[in-house]
């Protein structure tokens, strides 16, 4: 098998082009933009296997020598908190709940930067288990997925019977202090009919719902843009069981924007990546579970930063690595163009 096979790109070995690039610590590139926001994928293994994310045997394991450690990522996440002026962090995968060090992970992280939201992206299953003790390692938030609260069309849509699990997990969540809880659906046809019902068990449980619109990041390659459920699709859905007052985004960064649920304060969200791309403001920086640097969900170029720490490079050096795989981030997506080419890592092996 080859490494396209595999979905991993070709990783550039020479350092990305700094020309033009302002003298700044920051992780700015050629369009405004400036990162703040580092999502860390921590493992390409999964308990579930949704349709729209991982093909049904889950993805090629990366070796274990591959993976990067708990130590280089506590490195990795202190240098882009101390010397890029990133923000918050948010740990995902894969799941992340796969890996037993995470509580290592997450309390190293804490320890070296105890100022910055470290947050979490998780398919909730086993999560009641070590809710307790990762929050007390200093997680801050946690997102879990969960696209229907019915049992047979969760265990289609994910291969798998545990929505019990996931149900447990958010109630865990809540109660272990890491409100707000926020859920992610991702928006497919087979369960649009029970999207409102998965508002109503939100508003009840106290937890904020956002829908994702799907994108071609699948490793099946079913997407299609004819196909898709759109944001006007899902407002209509909604619409007929709830009254909706749009509130847009409070913060120009972020990718939800936001509806009042019957007069508030409850609200729901949408991510309209497709129809509504946000692209322009984005401020966010990637980092694989392997040690790519990658600027954009949908771009193959992606940094070696393992082999830059194996090799003993300084934090200055990796540093400007990491403004130049910036420096040189596109400008948005593409998915509407003719020409659009979806990227050879699939959303498991990047990390959502
Ligand atoms: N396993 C964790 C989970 O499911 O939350 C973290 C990793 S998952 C790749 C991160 C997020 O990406 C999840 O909210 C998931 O629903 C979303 N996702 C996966 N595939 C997607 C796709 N093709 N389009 C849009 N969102 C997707
Ligand atoms: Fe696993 Fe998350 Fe992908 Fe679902 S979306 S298969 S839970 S990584």
């Amino acid at each position: 098998m080859t490494l396209v096979e595999m979905g991993i790109p070709t990783v550039r070995s020479r350092p990305p082009s700094l020309d033009g690039r302002p003298d700044t610590p920051l992780l700015v590139d050629r369009f405004g933009r400036t990162a703040r926001d580092l999502r860390v994928s921590i493992t390409e293994k999964c308990t579930l296997r949704c349709t729209y994310c991982m093909p049904e045997e889950g993805l090629p394991p990366i070796p274990q020598h591959e993976l990067l450690t708990v130590d280089e990522i506590v490195r990795l996440v202190g240098l882009a908190v101390e010397e890029l002026g990133v923000r918050e962090v948010r740990f995902t995968g894969g799941e992340p709940l796969v890996r037993r060090d995470l509580e290592r992970i997450i309390e190293g992280c804490h320890t070296r930067v105890p100022d910055t939201p470290l947050a979490m992206t998780t398919n909730g299953v086993g999560l009641v288990h070590r809710v307790h003790g990762l929050a007390r390692a200093g997680l801050s938030r946690v997102n879990v997925s969960l696209d229907t609260v019915d049992r047979a069309d969760f265990a289609r849509l994910t291969r798998r019977d545990r929505l019990n699990s996931v149900l447990a997990g958010i109630k865990a969540a809540r109660a272990a202090g890491l409100a707000p809880v926020k859920v992610n659906a991702v928006l497919m046809r087979e369960t649009l009919s029970g999207a409102a019902d998965l508002l109503r068990w939100c508003l009840d449980e106290g937890c904020e719902l956002r829908f994702i619109e799907e994108m071609p990041l699948d490793a099946d390659h079913e997407w299609a843009r004819a196909n898709m459920v759109t944001a006007a699709q899902l407002l209509d859905v909604l619409g007929a069981r709830f009254t909706l007052t749009e509130v847009g985004r409070p913060d120009p960064a972020a990718p939800a924007e936001r509806w009042l649920v019957d007069g508030g304060p409850a609200t729901v969200g949408v991510i309209a990546t497709v129809t509504r791309k946000f692209c322009d403001t984005c401020d966010r920086t990637r980092l694989t579970a392997d040690g790519m640097l990658r600027s954009c969900l949908f771009s193959d170029e992606e940094f070696d930063v393992r082999a830059a720490l194996r090799a003993g490079a300084t934090d200055d050096e990796i540093a400007t690595i990491w403004r130049g795989a910036m420096w040189n981030k596109w400008a948005g997506h593409g998915i509407d163009a003719d020409n659009f080419v979806p990227p050879e890592r699939t959303m498991g092996a990047i990390g959502g």
